[in-house]
This record gives structure tokens, sequence and C-alpha cells, in this order.
């Protein structure tokens, strides 16, 4: 038998979480954002529940390839561009859409030999300070760009810092929306601004949706600006469950400790379940005694440091817990049960996003037929 660890992928919550991105921005087109392959879901895994989506964006081309190998034929966004100049050939052969952020992008486009024009993202760096043209040299990136016989359509696009939270005190994207649109309120072409965290917070503002919004980790059911709201607040499901079982029992007396380094003292007499599930299945090292974890699907904590393979969890109150028990590390458990990875991520000093996309190669993953 092997390990008893497996995550779970469930396309009915990515076709619900990409549904909440269209009721909230009901005129704009929306990107499934499957880069990282697709966070950590598998982009052949997530397909089937994103497929309603208008494109797919991403930022690696054999990501890209084999998304048309899954007869996807409808839009690819290479959100980053390319990174070298043959990558054009492959651009042009798959059709694939891609970001200008640079002048290199547009020296290697004006030498690129195509008969299929290419449609392109020219991104603006309105205040991320990671990619694009600042505001002042956008137009002539644009005029440039509009020039070559190698560009079919241009499109403007830019990405917030902080659309998650408020920034030095006030909204957290205003400045840069208003930057956005001072530099291309007199120019054509469809606009793409919208990340997950200004869909679900700023999209009543139609200039926030514009034509595309880029749902990356609401279509997963993780909640960007957790724990300020939660996926209830949101509507989103979670996308991925990772599950697994108790391997073995102990009582533990008072005064005695649990795992490496002895981190973890009883004060009084304890149950211990032990987890098959460690760091070097994706869980985070750094999640403290006190992480909630979900035993046959009721919540109870972590306890001791995780370990490699293993981590300890308290069934003190759990009489029934016994080896075999079911243990949901997240996602969605038993009965209903359920368990969010953005709790989980924030025991352990990090986000959703880390933990869904550094599930490790070793845990078997399958898609929930329902
Ligand atoms: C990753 C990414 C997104 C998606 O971000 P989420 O916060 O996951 O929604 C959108 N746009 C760009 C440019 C990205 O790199």
């Amino acid at each position: 038998m092997p390990r008893p660890i497996e995550a779970l992928i469930h396309p009915d919550a990515l076709a619900h979480n990409l549904g909440r991105a269209r009721a909230l921005a009901p005129d704009a087109k929306v990107w499934a954002v499957v880069k990282a392959n697709a966070y950590g879901h598998g982009i052949e895994r997530a397909f089937e529940g994103l497929r309603g989506a208008d494109g797919f964006a991403l930022l690696d081309l054999a990501e890209a390839q084999r998304l048309r190998d899954l007869d996807w034929r409808g839009p690819i966004l290479l959100l980053e561009g390319v990174f070298e100049p043959r990558d054009l050939e492959l651009c042009s052969r798959l059709g694939l859409w891609h970001a200008v952020h640079c002048t290199e992008q547009i020296d290697w486009l004006a030498a690129h030999k195509t008969h299929v024009p290419h449609r392109v993202f020219l991104k603006m760096n309105t205040g991320m300070n990671r990619l694009g043209f600042r505001p002042q040299a956008f137009r002539a990136a644009w005029a440039r760009l509009n020039a070559l016989p190698q560009v079919d359509e241009i499109s403007l696009m830019t990405h917030f810092s902080d659309a998650d939270a408020d920034r030095f005190g006030q909204n957290g994207i205003a400045h840069q929306v208003a930057a956005f649109h001072e530099a291309t309120h007199d120019l054509p072409g469809e606009r793409s601004l919208a990340n997950s965290a200004a869909t679900l917070r700023h999209c009543a503002d139609a200039g926030v949706r514009a034509d595309w919004v880029r749902a990356g980790i609401m279509s997963y059911g993780g909640v960007p600006d957790f724990p300020e709201h939660d996926a209830a607040h949101w509507d989103l499901k979670p996308a991925m469950t990772l599950r697994s079982r108790l391997i073995a029992v102990q009582e533990v007396q008072p005064g005695e400790s649990v795992g490496y380094g002895s981190s973890f003292v009883a004060e009084a007499p304890l149950r211990i379940g032990v987890v098959a599930c460690g760091y070097a299945d994706g869980y985070p090292r750094h999640c403290p005694t006190g992480t909630p974890v979900l035993v046959d699907g009721v919540r109870t904590r972590t306890v001791g440091r995780v370990s490699m393979d293993m981590l300890t969890v308290d069934i003190t109150h759990l009489p029934a817990a016994r080896l075999g028990s079911e243990v949901t590390l997240w996602g969605q458990g038993p009965q209903g049960s359920a368990l969010s990875i953005d709790e989980v991520a924030r025991a352990g000093g990090t986000i959703g996003y880390e933990l869904m996309c550094a599930l490790a190669q070793r845990v078997p993953v399958r898609v929930d037929e329902g």
C-alpha cells in the first residue's frame, strides 16, 4: 500500500470560483491564471474545471504548449512576455499572445520574421516597479509597436501592488489606476488591470474591471485578503484538498515531549496522532504547535515540530480517532467539514499561494470526480 497521503483537485470548485469572477466583473472577459502549473494543482488536472474561462494566462512556454496539447484553441497570454528572441517563433507557431514590458522585447519583435502578426499586451509600470514601461515612456513604446508589421492588436495592461489591502492608510490601487488611465485614456485597445484581489475588492469600478480580469488565486479558492476576509465572505470554494491518515497513536504523559527539538512538552496526559504528512510533502515546516488540522472532520491542533515525513496532532478529545483516521491538512474534509488553506498558511507565516505551489512531487494527486 502506498503512503496514505493524497491531494484531491475539485473541478466543481474551480468552475464555481471562475463563476465568481464572472459575477463580479460581468462585462469583462476572464483570464484563468494557470502559471506555476496552475498554482500547484496541475494544468491538465485544473483544465476541466477552468475551461469555461475566456483565456489562460501563464509565464512558461512549456506550460503554454501543454495547454495547446489539451486542444485549447482560445487565447493564451504570456504574462512576462518572451525571455529571448527565439521564443517569438513559438508564439507565432502556437498563436500565443504576449506581454511586452521592456524595450528589448520590442527590438526582438522588430527583428522577428513571421507571417502571422502577434497580439501583444503592452505593460505599464504604474508603481509596482517590477515589469513595465513607466507612464512617461508608455506612449513611445506604444507608437513603436504600432508601427511594426509583426504586431497586430495592442492591448494595455498593468498590475497592482496593493489590491488586497490599503496602502499607507489609503485605497491600495487608486494611485495606480489614476496613472494608468491618465497615460492611456486616448489609446485604443483592450485593457487588463485586475488580479484576484482587485476583482474581489475593486471591480464595482468599471475602470478596474476593464476588458479582462486576471483571476489567479481566487480561481483556486484562495483568499488574497485573508484574514480581513475569508472564503465564505467571498463565496470561494477550495479547489485543492490535502489529506492523509493517522499511522500511529501515542499516549503521552505530563512532562514528556513530542518530536524533534522537544519543542512541545505535554502539561497533561495527551493522546497524540501521528500523521503521514511532513515538509517533504509540502506541508510548511514553519507551522507551530496549534496550527489547525481536521481529524475525521473535527478540528484540532498540531503539536511539536513538523518533520520530513510526519507531523503530530492532538487527539485527546477525539476518543474515536485511531490508526487509519482521516486527516485533512487543508481543503474539503469528510461530512462537509473544511479547513482553509489560508488559515494554515497564516499559522506558518506565509500565504495560501505558497502552500498550493509547494505541493511536493511525491504526493499523488487525483481529480475528484464527485
Ligand atoms: C500571478 C499574476 C496574476 C494573478 O494574481 P492573483 O493574485 O493570483 O490573482 C495576475 N496578473 C499577473 C501579471 C500575475 O503575474
